[in-house]
C-alpha cells in the first residue's frame, strides 16, 4: 500500500488523532432550532483539504485490499473471522523467526512456549505472531471491524493488540495499516489542535460525581428507524459515556433517558451538568432532579471544560459512526452501540486509563476474547483481591492525567 498520506503528514506521537477532532460537527444548544446547526453524519464532515484527498483516494482506492473492508457493509464485516490456536501454532512452525527461537528457547529469555505455542514473556504472556495474513487479520480486527475496532486510532488500537498479541515490528505496522486505512482518511477530519487551552478545573473526586449530559443533532440522516439525536452522558473522572439513539431533543426523552439508561443501570450520579436548553431546564426535568437527590449544575463554571469533553467525544463519534455506517448512512443508530462500546474500553488520551475499567473495575472482554486460555486476557490476582485499591488507583493516576493534559 504506498502511503500516499505522507504528502499531508498527521503524525505527532503523543497525540491520538482520535480525541483531536473538531470539525465534523457541533454539540447543540438546542432550545433555537437552528437549522444552520445541523450536525452531518456524512455530508459536513469534509474540508476542502478533505476533498482532495478524497479524490485521490477515489483514484486509488480499486487497487488496494482495503476495497473490501472499506465499504463496510455488515456482511463483509462478519467475514473477518479470526483464527485457531491450532492454525496460530501451525503457522509458528512455518515462520523462520519463530523456529528460530522455539529451536533455542533458552537463548531467548522474553519467550516461552506454552501448549506449543510460543508466547512472549510479559505482564502476562501474549502470543507471538508470525509473519503473513495473521497480523494482517489482527490488524482488520482490531481496528475495522465494528465491535473491536470501529476505526479507531493509533494509541487505542496499538493498546487493544498489544494486551493480547506479540510480533516485533507491530508497533510500526499499526501504525502504517491505519495510516493507510481509507475509511479513516475519508471519514476522520485530519488532526488539529484545538483552538486555545480549555479552562482547567479540578477533577472530579471519584466516578459518577459529576457527568455532563447533552443532545447531539438533529443528524442528517434521520436513521431509517426515525432517530435524529443522539443524547449522551460522560463521566467527567472516567470518561465513561452512555449514548442512545433517539427521535428529538425534548425534556421527556431527556428525563427517560436519564431514568432507564443511567440511573438504573449506573447508579445516580451526584452532579449531572448540562447547558440551559429548555429540555434540561424543564419542570419535568427538575422534578426528576429533585426525586433522584442529584444536584443539577448548568454550563458555568464548568461551560468551557464540559463542553470540550461532550464535544470532543461526539465528533470522534461522528467520524466512526459515518466510517461503518451503510451507503445512505441510515443505519447510523445500529453502529452507535458498538461505537460507543469501543470508545468506553479504549485507552483515553487525557486520563490514560480505559474509561470501562474505570467503571467496572475489569477489564473489558472483547467479542474476539474467547479463544482459549492462551489468548485471553488472564486478570491479575491483585486486581481479584483488592479491586478497592485497584479503582482507587486508576481513579488517583486518570485525576493527576487530567490536570498534566489540562
Ligand atoms: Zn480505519
Amino acid at each position: 500500500m504506498p502511503d500516499y498520506l505522507s504528502r499531508s503528514p498527521v503524525d505527532d506521537a503523543e497525540e491520538d488523532p482520535d480525541e483531536t477532532t473538531h470539525l465534523i460537527s457541533k454539540s447543540t444548544q438546542t432550545d433555537i432550532a437552528n437549522i444552520n446547526n445541523y450536525s452531518f453524519i456524512i455530508a459536513a464532515v469534509e474540508t476542502r483539504a478533505m476533498k482532495l484527498r478524497n479524490k485521490t483516494l477515489n483514484d486509488i482506492s480499486d487497487t488496494t485490499k482495503l476495497t473490501s473492508d472499506s465499504l463496510n457493509t455488515p456482511i463483509e464485516e462478519n467475514r473477518t473471522t479470526p483464527f485457531s490456536i491450532e492454525e496460530l501454532i501451525q503457522a509458528q512452525q512455518n515462520d523462520n523467526y519463530a523456529k528460530n527461537i522455539l529451536n533455542n528457547i533458552k537463548k531467548y529469555k522474553n519467550y516461552m512456549i506454552k501448549d506449543n505455542l510460543l508466547m512472549r514473556r510479559l505482564n502476562h504472556p501474549v502470543s507471538y505472531v508470525p509473519q503473513g495474513d495473521l497480523r494482517r487479520t489482527i490488524l482488520q480486527i482490531y481496528h475495522d471491524t465494528a465491535a473491536n475496532g470501529a476505526h479507531f486510532g493509533r494509541d487505542k488500537t496499538i493498546h487493544k493488540i498489544k494486551q493480547r498479541y506479540f510480533w516485533p515490528s507491530m508497533y510500526k505496522d499499526i501504525n502504517n495499516y491505519i495510516k493507510s486505512c481509507i475509511t479513516c482518511a475519508q471519514y476522520n477530519p485530519r488532526r488539529k489542535k484545538a483552538p486555545g487551552k480549555l479552562r482547567p478545573i479540578k477533577p472530579p473526586e471519584g466516578v459518577w460525581q459529576l457527568v455532563a449530559m447533552d443532545f447531539h443533532g438533529p443528524i442528517n440522516p434521520t436513521s431509517r428507524r426515525g432517530n435524529k439525536y443522539i443524547i449522551c452522558l460522560t463521566d467527567i473522572l472516567s470518561k465513561f459515556v452512555v449514548t442512545k439513539a433517539v427521535r428529538d431533543n425534548t425534556a421527556q426523552t431527556a428525563v427517560k433517558f436519564l431514568k432507564d439508561d443511567v440511573i438504573s443501570k449506573f447508579g445516580t450520579p451526584r452532579c449531572i451538568l448540562t447547558d440551559n436548553g429548555t429540555h434540561f431546564t424543564s419542570t419535568i426535568m427538575n422534578e426528576l432532579i429533585k426525586q433522584i437527590g442529584s444536584t443539577h449544575l448548568y454550563s458555568t463554571p464548568y461551560h468551557l471544560q464540559s463542553n470540550g469533553q461532550v464535544e470532543r467525544y461526539n465528533s470522534t463519534m461522528d467520524a466512526k459512526i459515518a466510517a461503518l455506517s451503510n451507503i445512505q448512512k441510515t443505519d447510523w443508530d445500529d453502529q452507535l452501540p458498538f461505537v460507543t462500546f469501543n470508545y468506553n474500553t479504549s485507552i483515553h488520551s487525557s486520563t490514560k486509563q480505559i474509561p470501562f475499567e474505570m467503571m467496572y473495575g475489569r477489564a473489558p472482554i472483547l467479542p474476539f476474547d474467547y479463544q482459549g486460555d492462551n489468548v485471553t486476557i488472564q486478570y491479575d490476582n491483585e486486581h481479584v483481591k483488592k479491586p478497592n485499591q485497584f479503582l482507587t488507583k486508576l481513579n488517583e493516576q486518570a485525576k493527576i492525567n487530567i490536570i498534566k493534559n489540562q
